[in-house]
């Protein structure tokens, strides 16, 4: 099946609006932020939705935290932008319930599938009862993450909600990881070497 160019279906949305409309994006982490940040402000009045209880241990959760609290600072600083930032609590324990059944899964297979559903089915609950026009998931920066799995998700999970949509994006494309790193260098920020959760840090890194 023909693969979906998912940035050109958020250029069209971006291109059915006048002005700026309102987008919640899930976020992991500031690296991964920092390319999308950068195209969203143009058409977005941009809040954060940080909730990644998928993270181990806590110390990780917390370093990616203040990571990205004190870049969304230096952006918004920069880049003469109002970017805002929703931290949800950390809770590990609970989150991981539905995950452990495939802890043996490899990445990218059903355990992260999961995972993804989970974060962005939380931070969509939050922009539909906060009235956002538009929500969207960071994640399709990574090049460990398919970004037509991700939209796939994005759109099974607008028809739960009635106000807010989805915004379809690729953040891959345009050379979004190559611009992304520029900036994330010019930053220095924090790059981890693991995914997230207990099963993806490598043997080498214990
Ligand atoms: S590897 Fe990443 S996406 Fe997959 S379950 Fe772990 S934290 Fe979630």
């Amino acid at each position: 099946m023909d693969k979906i160019n998912y940035y050109l279906k958020g250029e069209e949305i971006i291109n059915s609006f006048k002005g700026k409309a309102s987008l919640l994006m899930h976020v992991c982490c500031a690296p991964c932020s920092c390319y999308p940040l950068t195209y969203l402000i143009n058409h977005f009045d941009v809040t954060l939705h940080f909730n990644n209880s998928n993270i181990y241990p806590e110390k990780e959760w917390k370093l990616r935290k203040e990571e990205l609290i004190k870049f969304v600072k230096d952006f918004n600083h920069d880049y003469n932008s109002n970017i805002k930032l929703v931290i949800i609590d950390y809770n590990h324990k609970e989150y991981m319930k539905d995950l452990i059944p495939f802890k043996d899964e490899p990445e990218r297979g059903k355990r992260c599938l999961l995972c993804y559903s989970k974060r962005m089915k939380e931070a969509y609950q939050y922009a539909e009862t906060n009235n956002f026009d538009y929500f969207t998931t960071v994640m399709s920066i990574s090049r460990q993450k398919d970004s037509q799995v991700l939209n796939e998700i994005g759109k099974n999970l607008e028809k739960e909600f009635t106000h807010t949509k989805y915004f379809y994006s690729d953040f891959k494309k345009n050379d979004g990881i190559a611009k992304g790193k520029i900036i994330r260098d010019k930053y220095g920020l924090y790059q981890q070497n693991y995914c997230g959760c207990e099963y993806s840090i490598r043997k080498d890194n214990k």
